[in-house]
């Protein structure tokens, strides 16, 4: 089963993508992710993606396509039972790209699930949130703080990162990007008839809810 988790920036992708992970066995693809871990290492690619990410505009097209592809080459994901894209496509143009090469690695989507936010509390969700620089686990200032101040539920690490591009300023300029560039894709996903909504203003236990009776819909 291959879904896209669809939304802005803040809308929960993320945060759903790992509870599906978990609780069926999806592999996780965010192009996000793995633009950040290419600035971390230094890579070509990463040094050119880092000023874009940081000014919250999309990065090039054939580049997130091209990262994409060969993700869905690699062993663990062609023996996982699906995958989430988390953050891709964000452009006509990676939809289209997307639709061409799952159809030539013999893979189909079986749904795009549209995260229904305010853009509203999009600012808020954002500019509070960081993670466990260890095991990756997120949390919020005001709304998922650790059970224990300054120590990770999971793995115990005191170590929390944030996202450089987490800042309201930036944050604007992705939402402006978003509404621009990838919500005309709602309307693409539409025509194929696979878009399924779900409220992404609810509670994270309540939109894990909502996600998982879709999903169960389509096994
Ligand atoms: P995200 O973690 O999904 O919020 O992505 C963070 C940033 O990475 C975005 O603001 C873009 O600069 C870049 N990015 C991630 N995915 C894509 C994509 N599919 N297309 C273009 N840029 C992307």
């Amino acid at each position: 089963m291959n879904i896209i988790l669809f939304g802005p920036p803040g809308a929960g992708k993320g945060t759903q993508a790992k509870r599906l992970e978990k609780n069926r066995g999806l592999i996780q693809l965010s192009t996000g992710d793995m633009l950040r871990a290419a600035v971390a290492a230094g890579t070509e690619y990463g040094k050119k993606a880092k000023e874009i990410m940081e000014r919250g505009e999309l990065v090039p097209d054939e580049v997130v396509i091209n990262i994409i592809s060969d993700r869905l080459d690699e062993d663990d994901v062609k023996n996982a039972p699906g995958v989430i894209f988390d953050g891709f496509p964000r452009t006509v143009a990676q939809a289209e790209a997307l639709d061409k090469m799952l159809a030539e690695k013999g893979m189909k989507l079986d749904a795009v699930i549209v995260l229904d936010v305010d853009d509203e509390a999009l600012v808020e969700r954002i500019t509070g949130r960081f993670t466990c620089a260890k095991c990756g686990k997120g949390y919020h200032e005001k709304f998922e703080r650790p059970k224990v101040e300054g120590v990770c539920d999971e793995c115990g690490s005191t170590e929390f990162t944030r996202r450089a591009d987490d800042n309201e300023e930036t944050v604007r300029q992705r939402l402006e990007a978003y509404h621009a560039q990838t919500a005309p894709l709602i309307e693409y996903y539409e025509k194929a008839g696979i878009v399924k909504k779900v409220d992404g203003m609810a509670a994270i236990d309540e939109v894990t809810k909502q996600i998982e009776e879709v999903l169960d819909q389509l096994a």
